[in-house]
């Protein structure tokens, strides 16, 4: 279990001063101008080593993102952008850093900026984070008026923007390249890739999307070694990672806590045990809707990281698990997560725009168990179909959650076509669909 002082975020929970005063008496902005005296490739050396993997969901490794940008300009600018946006069903651990210590993100967006060559950088927020903004907003004009960032950065000649600029509450913005285009203006849909944003990001100039986790941990990694951090989980799955606990839990909560822990010591000591206790389980979304559900049966000695969910047919994700006890009616949650997909497909490709339709709609008839058990393997086959076939990842995270669903809680939707076809089914209650 993570001990109080290897925590990143130490005010987590907003009980403590958020000012440049109180980030400053927690140890923020301490010698950064030092930090950045060490040069570019010694901070991306020490993101490398520390094993940090992005928190966004993706798990990519930050230090490699980092070293594709451009070592010498050609005369386009680089940007750093930080997703901000935090759409994922189930998932509010970044706006915790944002509205209680945004400091870390000011300070962070500063030094990766600098290493990735970037005078600029642009944080891209929710748009439904008002308070969020506010806060994010009054941290940066404190850095600016210190001079910790703007035209001589905490005094190392290094000249650094920070803009701030908020969506419109599409999920699809929280796709890297569909939230560069809400950016510059445009409708947000994703871009074809290649190019990739290293390549030609904003503006058409090598940019680096990161979460605000991911930049917000950097600060702390530096001044306490990439060993330290390190020093948590397994390998390949290393450091301190803001998780979140909703659904039938009894105290849902969002913390901080090392890797490599089991999902059923995480549910216990932080979500003080499932609704009804351990044997009450039925599954979980590990990480934010799209990844696919496991049930109890895979979680006796299930390990809350990204390899463990890969290897086991799910995600990690963000690591804002839903639990769900025997009371869930598990069909009808995927259901609804086939809504939202398709009411946010962005309709720019085939695959998605038809085929998060078909699914949902298949899955209006299976969750009142109005379909033949036929159309559970041609849903099947239509995931694959969508699955892989799309310009960007959304059409992968319609097909997750169904996928999951059918592999492993079959046996539910079968039952409940045959007890709607002998008349002995048990009354569900639904929403009228849209
Ligand atoms: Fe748009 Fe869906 Fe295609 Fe992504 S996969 S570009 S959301 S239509």
């Amino acid at each position: 279990m993570l001990q109080d002082q290897d925590r990143i975020f130490t005010n987590l929970y907003g009980m403590k001063d958020r000012s440049l005063k109180g980030a400053q008496a927690r140890g923020l902005w301490d010698n950064t101008g030092g930090i950045l005296a060490n040069g570019r490739d010694w901070i991306i050396q020490q993101v490398k080593d520390s094993g940090l993997r992005g928190r966004g969901g993706a798990g990519f490794p930050t230090g490699l993102k980092w070293s594709f940008m451009p070592k010498e300009t050609d005369g386009r600018p680089s940007y750093l952008v930080i997703n901000a946006d935090e759409s994922e069903p189930a998932t509010c651990k970044d706006r915790e850093i944002m509205r209680h210590d945004p400091h870390h993100l000011v300070e962070g967006a500063l030094i990766a900026s600098f290493a990735m060559g970037a005078h600029a950088a642009y944080i891209y927020i929710r748009g439904e984070y008002i308070r969020e903004r506010e806060a994010l907003q009054t941290a940066i004009n404190e850095a600016y008026d210190a001079g910790l960032i703007g035209d001589n950065a905490c005094g190392s000649g290094w000249k650094f923007d920070l803009y701030l600029t908020h969506g419109a509450g599409a999920y699809i913005c929280g796709e890297e390249t569909a939230l560069l285009e809400s950016l510059e203006g445009k409708k947000g849909m994703p871009r074809m890739k290649p190019p990739f944003p290293a390549g030609a990001g904003l503006y058409g100039c090598p940019t680096t999307v990161n979460n605000v986790e991911s930049i917000s941990v950097v600060p702390t990694i530096i001044r306490r070694g990439a060993e330290w951090f390190s020093s948590f989980g397994r390998p390949n799955n290393v450091g301190t990672k803001l998780m979140a606990l909703t659904g039938h839990v009894n105290t849902p909560c969002v913390f901080e806590e090392q890797m490599g822990l089991s999902v059923r010591e995480i549910i216990e000591k932080h979500g003080g045990g499932v609704r009804g206790g351990w044997d009450n389980l039925k599954a979980i979304i590990p990480g934010g809707a799209s990844c696919p559900v496991l049930p109890k049966d895979k979680l006796e000695d299930a390990i809350f990281d990204f390899d463990w969910m890969r290897a086991n047919q799910s995600s990690f994700g963000t690591g804002c698990m839903i639990i769900m006890d025997q009371n869930t009616d598990v069909v009808k949650a995927v259901w609804r997560l086939a809504k939202f997909f398709k009411h946010e497909s962005c309709g720019q490709c085939t695959p998605c725009r038809e085929g998060t339709g078909w699914m949902s709609r298949v899955m209006d008839r299976l969750v009142t168990g109005e379909a033949e058990v036929e159309e559970i393997d041609m849903l099947l086959s239509v995931t694959k179909q969508v699955e892989g076939h799309t310009i960007c990842a959304l059409g992968d995270a319609a097909a997750w959650p169904i996928q999951g669903l059918v592999r492993h809680f079959r046996g539910e939707i079968e039952d409940r076509i045959k007890k709607q076809k002998t008349g002995r089914s048990a009354s569900i209650l639904m929403p009228k669909a849209s």
